[in-house]
């Protein structure tokens, strides 16, 4: 089996394309077949070489490797120059200076569902000058599909497509045909977008002689409300997806999952196992529904499952990354225990840093939570809890828990009400990782001169 993925590298590389890529990756390494990488670059102005890098390092960071060389489409051109002429001199193909408003009218005279024949019209082309376009014989052409099946295509209403302009230059569907038969292509893996292509690009393996490759067609993505995936859905290309903190494994889980068939989209399967599971004849048909709160589920089961040293490492990496890798420098005892009492409440690195960096900055500036939970009745609470504090020894979760829920009874208050001006004293705001295990991080002497500059000491 040889796949590949052809990106026109355009810019980022879209969720979409991402789970193209990663379908032919999959079935390739499943099989122990080639997944290759060919670069369509044939619309020069956008296929800059940092749209081509943005679209490798997106390969990357999922982990997609490819095999051999990178291949680009403009290195080709010859040999699709080459074929439009065997096929002009074997007269599979001519010159044609026929306009839109000609189509129409034949059409108008030979009926609106016939196919435009342009070899024996008065508008074929005498000289070079004309689009070249490719006769399209009589017949059927079957497009063999593994996820959509077999739709069969009668000839005689498709129009002689155009494959090369008036200058010889090759168009997308005569060069991907080429490039696809050239490169051993067994098998073609790409959107649904991609559909109305097929049957041209099967006229040009028809004109050749050569057998065509199948294909799989995958259905478009959609957002949770049913429209096409678009930038309102959240993140909707690989590179927002690592800026918010999502981890590659988990990124592959889930897209391997949509529209997989009935398998659940919230399975945790780890890589290998998709490899050896993937089957592309159970993807579905049915358009799949990219939901980012899905992906964060099961990238928060990921982070965790990573353990706390190595968790602590990535939070570390992504800190860095993000202009944060100053202020945990050093202090790499608190980061470990910051990360392990946060990980239970965070899906992404990306939150680590809003629940968690006020252990490293002191107490963040949340008016709101400040005025509801700081206000005099709270303040009389948290003097009692900062004299209890005070005396609690060892300095433990355990022990801080032990002790503040003894001085929750003692006054008779409720508990939130003792808790959480704790909390907001210690990190500005009422969110946090647990109040006990925080307090027990900073320790007694950094914990007391929150607390007190909390009650105004
Ligand atoms: N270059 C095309 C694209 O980026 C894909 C072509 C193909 O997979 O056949 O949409």
């Amino acid at each position: 089996m040889r796949v590949r993925f052809a990106p026109s590298p355009t810019g980022k590389l879209h969720v979409g394309g991402a789970r193209a890529a990663l379908y032919n990756w999959l079935l390739a390494r499943g099989s122990g077949g080639q997944f290759l990488l060919r670069i369509e670059d044939t619309d020069r102005e956008r296929s800059t070489p940092e749209n081509v890098e943005q679209i490798l390092d997106a390969l990357r960071w999922l982990g997609l490797d490819w095999d051999g060389e990178i291949d680009f489409q403009t290195q080709h051109e010859e040999r699709h120059r080459a074929v439009v002429q065997q096929l002009l001199d074997e007269d599979k193909a001519y010159r044609s200076n026929a306009t839109a408003d000609d189509v129409k009218a034949y059409k108008a005279e030979h009926g609106a569902d016939k196919g435009f024949r342009g070899f024996d019209h008065p508008t074929r082309s005498t000289d070079d000058t004309g689009a070249v376009r490719l006769r399209v014989p009589e017949g059927e052409t079957v497009v063999r599909d593994l996820v959509r099946g077999d739709t069969t295509f009668r000839n005689v209403h498709m129009d002689d497509p155009v494959i090369a302009r008036g200058d010889g230059s090759p168009l997308y569907n005569l060069a991907v045909a080429i490039d696809d038969h050239d490169a051993g292509i067994t098998h073609v893996v790409r959107g649904e977008d991609h559909l109305s292509n097929t049957p041209k690009q099967l006229l040009v393996y028809a004109a050749l002689g050569a057998e065509a490759p199948l294909f799989a067609h995958l259905p478009l993505l959609h957002g949770p409300d049913g429209k096409k995936l678009s930038k309102r859905h959240g993140a909707a290309s690989v590179q927002e997806l690592r800026a918010a903190g999502y981890l590659p494994d988990a990124v592959i889980n889930y897209l391997a999952l949509l529209g997989w068939g009935d398998e659940d989209d919230e399975t945790e399967i780890p890589r290998e196992e998709l490899v050896k599971r993937f089957d592309i004849e159970r993807v579905s048909k049915n358009p799949a529904r990219f939901d980012e709160q899905k992906l964060r589920w099961l990238n928060g089961r990921y982070l965790r499952g990573q353990g706390v040293d190595a968790l602590t490492a990535t939070i570390k990496a992504h800190l860095e990354e993000t202009g944060h890798g100053h202020m945990v420098a050093g202090r790499d005892d608190l980061l470990r225990i910051a990360v392990e009492i946060s990980q239970e409440k965070i899906s992404t690195v990306d939150d680590f840093w809003p629940l968690a960096g006020f252990l490293f900055t002191g107490p963040v500036d949340d008016v709101k939570a400040q005025e509801k939970w700081l206000d005099a009745p709270h303040l009389e609470h948290l003097a009692a809890v900062r004299d209890t504090l005070a005396g609690v020894e060892p300095f433990s979760v355990e022990a801080v828990d032990g002790a503040l829920r003894a001085l929750v009874g003692e006054r008779g208050a409720k508990a939130k009400d003792v808790f959480q001006p704790l909390r907001v004293a210690l990190a500005g705001t009422a969110i946090s990782p647990g109040v006990f295990e925080s307090a027990a991080a900073l320790g007694r002497d950094e914990t007391l001169r929150r607390v007190d500059a909390a009650l105004g000491r």
